[in-house]
């Protein structure tokens, strides 16, 4: 199952806070472990075709990375994680993607 690993930021139009725009994911056994990176647009895509992104928190549970909107500026679709607060990011939590 895909696991989200890291991200890349970018800033955003208002020039005050960082999006995440990509999303460095682990796709395990299949490949060489190499991570990808996709975008919003391309996840949200292969979670209709049954896809299931999540990310491993640091008490070990998963939580499942879904789109929704940027708490600050309400720009959508955007990578948000189900475990998110209404103004916590958990995947900027996550190492910058190569
Ligand atoms: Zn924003």
């Amino acid at each position: 199952m895909p696991e989200v690993t890291a991200r890349s930021t970018k800033l955003s139009d208002d020039g005050r806070h960082d999006h995440v725009y990509l999303a460095g994911v682990s796709m395990g056994h299949i490949t060489s472990g190499e991570a990808i990176t996709m975008d919003v647009d391309r996840m949200v895509t292969r979670t209709w075709i049954g896809e299931r992104f999540f990310i491993k928190l640091p008490d070990g549970t998963e939580a499942d990375v879904i789109a929704g909107k940027c708490p600050v500026c309400g720009l959508e679709p955007y990578f948000r994680t189900a475990a998110d607060a209404e103004n916590e990011q958990k995947l900027l939590e996550l190492p910058p993607a190569g």
